[in-house]
């Protein structure tokens, strides 16, 4: 094992073990600051999870992707959009063959969508 040292997938800054932790959900490092009585960086953030007593650790590049665009893969296809957008499959795909929504079709007939495209969700948020 070598000493490389990391950098916050966030910022792009130098991390030291006083101020890392790993996001759950992309599983790459970032600021956090871990103690409360010293000033730090936080470029994410901990929560505990009531269910599983358990810490829960996301980045900024997760929690607000529409933030970092590029930095995340956040392409998705015609079900996943529908899911995130609460607008059925047949009209995002009706909107994307009527050049109302930007996206891409593979060459097997699969719509693929970024999400900074995508309308915002109906109704939740
Ligand atoms: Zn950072
Ligand atoms: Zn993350």
């Amino acid at each position: 094992m070598t000493s490389a040292k990391n950098s916050c997938s966030v910022c792009e800054e130098e991390l030291t073990p006083q101020t890392e932790a790993f996001c759950n959900n992309c599983g790459q490092p970032y600021h956090l600051n871990h103690r409360q009585d010293a000033p730090g960086k936080d470029c994410g953030q901990v929560w505990i999870n009531e269910e599983h007593l358990s810490l829960e650790f996301a980045c900024d590049r997760c929690l607000h992707p529409d933030q970092y665009e590029g930095g995340l893969d956040d392409v998705l296809d015609l079900a996943e959009a529908a899911a995130a957008t609460g607008v059925s499959e047949a009209s995002l795909a009706a909107a994307a063959d009527g050049g109302e929504l930007p996206h891409r079709k593979t060459g097997s007939g699969v719509y693929l969508f970024q999400r900074r495209d995508l309308p915002a969700q109906q109704g939740r948020r």
